[in-house]
């Protein structure tokens, strides 16, 4: 395996340990805080309920003390009158009793739970009695059972008539009466249950184990050494907390809260169990509420991923097609440059060979008239042979003649190029034109026996152009047609098609090949042919008519039937 792939394997494993560390981390803290969260509700239950308790209770014991103090008649009639109202008006007493100075219960409300008669010292449970008489305030008992059933707590409260004792109030208070209020429904059925328990570690109420009411748990319901032992003392001590243990009769492990319940010297603890089972849940419910919101967020992730992913799809593919059309334009403007570089390639090649011929055209001239000079200096002062003389000032005559035309077709042609030919335009006649071109080719005409038709119609015909350059043009082409032409005529013709005037320059001459026709008007392009050698030229010519007729507004175009003759035709 190769190292990348090694390297790559180590990173993913580090980082799946990494992610699950994490993630059992997390789950720790989450778990702890939860089961924080979840003790600290249950607390928070058991003081609702203990509080309610103790209010109640502090309710009951300061009505009898206002009672108790505020007691106008004090005859045992007077008194069980004086207890009615409080007895209607404040639900929650089972009964409340006189026991007059002696210890005798005299009289009560209800009078049916009013034991009339009974003797506190007769029956030996007279010591709370003595307590409150001696210590002039009251007194609480634990709950003891009550003879009707269930447990019942006491309060004594001393009455006295400034400083003489007249008897014990005693009020009778059912703890059933406290758990039907503020115990039973405080947690609902099957989530757990409330207890309470006296601080000798007595029940006095038990949501789920009936049985137990008025039994010590320790030592009946759970061992000595048992968690739940260790929760009951600290019960029993009036503390406040949370503690864990196993409940054997329903096999779960319970989290018991606790908090004490204060009446008077009495404290007593109300605490809430619960199984630990329900936290899980509560954890439970927080990762599946947490699961939902992540799988949320990884669907609305994915689907915007999923849309970005698209939209840069489209992109692409419209990026592509760019690309593709780029890459076209490219490859044409490539083939363009291409050609191009061909056409200077060829332009190169025209410019060279303009550059020798142009050397040789120049040089010709110059050599005939150097050949010339040097026979005349040989004949110069001896008086003989005037002829060749004669003959050869005509030479050098005809040579600066030649060279001249050769400079002056140059500078026409880099005039047209440039656009810097002018043009002087001004009513001309055509016919005039034509005939003073005739005129001046005359000579050499006669000299090659060809002879020169003009065919016009009618005297004249006016036209705007400029007549120097309209000559030169015609002298042109009536030059190249003598050239090219052996045996045979030249005509010259003008008439008026479609508005327009046309002249057409004809020859019987040797033609010019379909091909070349088109490019006999380019510069320096003369047709390959052993004529055109023979006869010599610059190849200038024509280009220079196409340029003067262009500038004039026209066409010029060359018709031929190869090896018959050529005609040049022009439109203006
Ligand atoms: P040149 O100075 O060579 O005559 P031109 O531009 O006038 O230059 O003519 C270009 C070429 O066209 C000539 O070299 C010749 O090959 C051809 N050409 C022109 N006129 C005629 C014609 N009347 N008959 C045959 N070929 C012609």
């Amino acid at each position: 395996m190769s190292h990348k792939r090694l390297t790559t394997l180590a990173v993913a494993a580090l980082l799946i340990v990494v992610v699950m560390w994490l993630g059992y981390a997390t789950n720790r803290e989450v778990v702890g805080v939860v089961h924080q969260q979840f003790n600290e509700q249950q607390l928070l239950l058991a003081r609702q309920s203990a509080a309610g308790i103790e209010s109640f209770l502090e309710e009951k014991t300061n009505l009898i003390e206002v009672l108790a103090e505020n007691s106008q008649d004090m005859s045992p009639d007077g008194m069980a009158r004086s207890f009615i109202p409080v007895y209607h008006k404040s639900s929650g007493f089972f009964a409340i009793q006189f026991i007059n100075s002696t210890g005798v219960v005299v009289s009560g409300y209800p009078a049916e739970d009013t034991p009339v008669g009974f003797d506190l010292y007769a029956a030996n449970r007279s010591w709370p009695f003595d307590v409150a008489r001696d210590c002039k305030e009251i007194c609480i008992t634990d709950p003891v059972p009550l003879f009707e059933g269930g447990l019942g707590s006491y309060a004594w409260v001393p009455v006295y008539d400034d400083d003489e004792f007249k008897g014990v109030i005693l009020a009778v208070i059912k703890i059933s009466t406290l758990s039907d209020r503020f115990l039973i429904d405080a947690i609902p059925k099957g989530q757990g249950y409330l207890y309470m328990i006296d601080h000798s570690g007595r029940s006095l109420y038990d949501g789920v184990h009936e049985g137990t009411i008025g039994e010590r748990y320790i030592g009946s319901f759970c061992a000595n050494d048992s968690s739940y032992a260790d929760i009951l003392r600290e019960q029993m001590q009036g503390k406040e907390g949370t503690g864990y243990y196993f409940d054997e009769i329903t096999g779960e492990r319970q989290i018991v809260a606790y908090t004490p319940v204060v009446w008077g010297d009495r404290v007593w603890s109300v605490a809430a169990s619960v199984p630990a089972s329900k936290a899980g849940e509560l954890i439970r419910r927080v990762y599946r509420g947490q699961i939902l919101f992540v799988a949320i967020v990884i669907a609305i992730i994915l689907a915007g991923s999923g849309g970005i992913i698209l939209i840069f799809s489209g992109w692409n593919r419209e990026l592509e097609k760019e690309v593709v059309k780029k890459t076209d334009d490219l490859k044409r403007s490539n083939m363009g440059l291409a050609s191009a570089n061909t056409r200077l390639g060829e332009l190169d090649r025209l410019k060279s060979e303009f550059v020798s011929m142009v050397s040789h055209e120049l040089k010709t001239p110059l050599t005939s008239i150097k050949i010339s000079m040097d026979v005349l200096k040989s004949l110069s002062g001896s008086g003989k042979d005037t002829d060749t003389e004669k003959e050869m000032l005509q030479i050098i005559d005809r040579s600066i003649g030649r060279q001249k035309r050769l400079v002056s077709d140059l500078l026409d042609i880099s005039r047209i190029e440039t656009g810097n030919m002018k043009f002087n335009l001004e009513t001309v006649d055509l016919y005039e034109i034509i005939r003073e071109s005739t005129e001046s080719m005359k000579n050499i005409a006669d000299k090659t026996g060809i002879l020169i038709h003009t065919d016009l119609k009618g005297e004249s015909m006016q036209i705007t152009g400029d007549y120097d350059r309209l000559v030169q043009v015609f002298v042109n082409l009536i030059g190249n047609a003598l050239k090219f032409t052996d045996k045979g005529e030249i005509r010259i013709q003008a008439r008026t098609v479609d508005g327009h005037l046309e002249i057409r320059v004809s020859d019987t001459g040797i033609g010019i090949p379909p091909e070349e026709l088109d490019r006999v008007f380019d510069k320096f392009h003369q047709v390959d042919s052993g004529l055109t050698r023979e006869v010599g030229g610059s190849g200038l010519g024509l280009a220079i008519c196409k340029g003067i007729i262009e500038g004039h507004g026209g066409t010029i175009r060359a018709e031929s039937e190869f090896g018959k003759g050529s005609a040049f035709v022009i439109m203006l």
